[in-house]
């Protein structure tokens, strides 16, 4: 191509697409531009030889982002693969094109329901009889990472009615329970939300649970307040748990959606989980036949086991979020160019991305053991806890550095980071605030209490 001269001008020639010349004679002026080239040096000429034959000068191939690095998830079994392959795809095609619009209603995309129906996820987790799949923390886990890479709120809805309200049934309900509720919430018939929580009564809800039962002929007065309860605008149930004003023990109830005294009003101006819709229930003189009280619940005690069960879920909520927006800031960091370089090379830009990447890793490593703990029966409360302290911290830190690397954009909706980190503070507070997680950690490794 090169003679001794300088470049072979019938050999760049012959590099020439014609076609694509035609082109582009349609947009420049190809008289300047042949004009300008006549003016390049040898070496100008040459680098845009090499150029034109697809040499040195193309941007080499970059690496696709992977939040996986260690390959942690190489090691899980063709069933377990399959279900987080169904939920990414089920998340790209049908949640992902509208997430956003939905985020600006505040509003939970209910036609979606039929779309996820067809995933048939609960029965990859559950059995009908209400017993656990032998790896049903896994497989619970990978669709709530993969659906969090995406929207958080979707694993959300997910976790509300196969989680906390699926698995207050599972545990809590007489076999005849069991029969009539679980196999509609498996095919996603029958959603349940889950009301523990009140306006007074967060984190001190164990001790002092304000909403009241009484023992009423055949049935149960329910009055009280509930709040943050999601699904609750559009469940056909939620799961009232509920102090007993003769026993002092708490009970769990089914209330069924347009039980007179049962009031639910969606609780508006949230900035994180927009997509999730959260109800504020008022119950007056609520009456609930005794058959819908939750037969086998044994006091704040099956409460707790509904929790525990929860809050590996919880803990894989923050893994796939920040798994999502390191994924979306490396990307980004790929192709976004500033003084003439890809923000990429830039060594403090990396320095965030290797600091995301050494939290997702940890964080991937952390919710993977400590469910294979779960699914052995080895999970204490503890345990459960410090995952979920451990991994709400680091996604907080890891969405907050995503954020930073795409700049302003990184407030927008649109480049994906910013729903990722609004919807990081709510994680951190749900399911046990990183205070009350962090004292129940404090007291298993001290012997001592720390609680007020
Ligand atoms: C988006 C969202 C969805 C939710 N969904 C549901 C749902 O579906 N069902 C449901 O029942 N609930 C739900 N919740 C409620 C959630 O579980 C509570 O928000 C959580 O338990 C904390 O309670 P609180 O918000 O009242 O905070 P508070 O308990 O008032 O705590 C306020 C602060 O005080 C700290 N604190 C409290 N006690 C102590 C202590 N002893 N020592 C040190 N610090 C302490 C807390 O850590 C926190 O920082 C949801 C919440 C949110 C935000």
């Amino acid at each position: 191509m090169t003679t001794k001269s300088g470049p072979n001008p019938m050999a760049l020639l012959a590099q020439i697409d014609l076609e694509a010349l035609g082109r582009l004679s349609e947009k420049v002026d190809l008289a300047a531009l042949l004009g300008a080239a006549s003016k390049m040096s040898d070496k100008q000429l040459s680098q845009l030889t090499r150029m034109m034959a697809g040499g040195e000068h193309k941007r080499p191939e970059l690496p696709a982002p992977d939040a996986d690095f260690f390959g942690q998830l190489d090691g899980l079994s063709d069933d377990e693969r399959a279900v987080a392959a169904t939920t990414k795809a089920f998340m790209h095609d049908h949640v992902a094109p509208i997430m956003n619009e939905y985020w600006n209603r505040d509003e939970f995309p209910r036609h979606l329901i039929p779309e996820l129906r067809k995933l048939d996820l609960l029965r990859k987790v559950w059995n009908e009889d209400g017993s656990r799949k032998p790896n049903a923390t896994v497989v619970e886990g990978l669709i709530t990472m993969e659906a969090c890479k995406v929207d958080v709120s979707t694993a959300v809805f997910f976790g509300v009615h196969a989680g906390l309200a699926f698995a207050s049934i599972a545990l809590g309900g007489s076999a005849e329970q069991k029969a009539e509720w679980l196999p509609k919430m498996m095919d996603l018939e029958a959603i349940g939300a889950f009301g523990l929580t009140e306006p007074e009564g967060g984190s001190q809800v164990s001790q002092g649970m304000r909403t009241t039962c009484k023992r009423d002929g055949d049935g149960w007065t329910l009055r009280g307040e509930k709040k943050w309860i999601g699904n609750s605008t559009f469940s056909d149930f939620t799961v009232i748990w509920a102090r007993d004003v003769d026993t002092q023990e708490v009970r769990g109830f089914i209330v069924r959606a347009g039980t007179p005294g049962y009031e639910v009003k969606k609780i508006e101006g949230k900035t994180a989980l927009r997509i999730v819709e959260n109800g504020q229930i008022t119950l007056t003189d609520c009456r609930v036949p005794d058959t819908d009280r939750l037969q086998e619940v044994r006091g704040w005690r099956t409460t707790a086991e509904v929790l525990k069960l929860t809050r590996a879920g919880v803990a894989w909520q923050g893994v796939g979020c920040a798994m999502g927006a390191y994924e979306l800031a490396l990307a980004y960091a790929q192709n976004r160019e500033q003084f003439g370089k890809r923000i990429g090379e830039f060594q403090l830009i990396q320095n965030h991305l290797v600091h995301m990447l050494g939290n997702v890793t940890g964080m991937l490593a952390t919710v993977l053991r400590l469910s294979h703990m779960a699914d052995a029966g080895e999970m204490r409360d503890e345990h459960a806890a410090l995952a979920k302290v451990v991994t709400a911290a680091r996604c907080r830190e890891t969405v907050a550095l995503a954020r930073e690397t795409l700049g302003g954009n990184g407030i927008l909706l649109e480049n994906g980071v910013a729903k990722h980190f609004a919807d990081t503070e709510a994680i951190y507070s749900y399911e046990g605030t990183n205070e009350i997680n962090t004292l129940v950690v404090g007291r298993a490794v001290t012997g001592l209490s720390a609680f007020v």
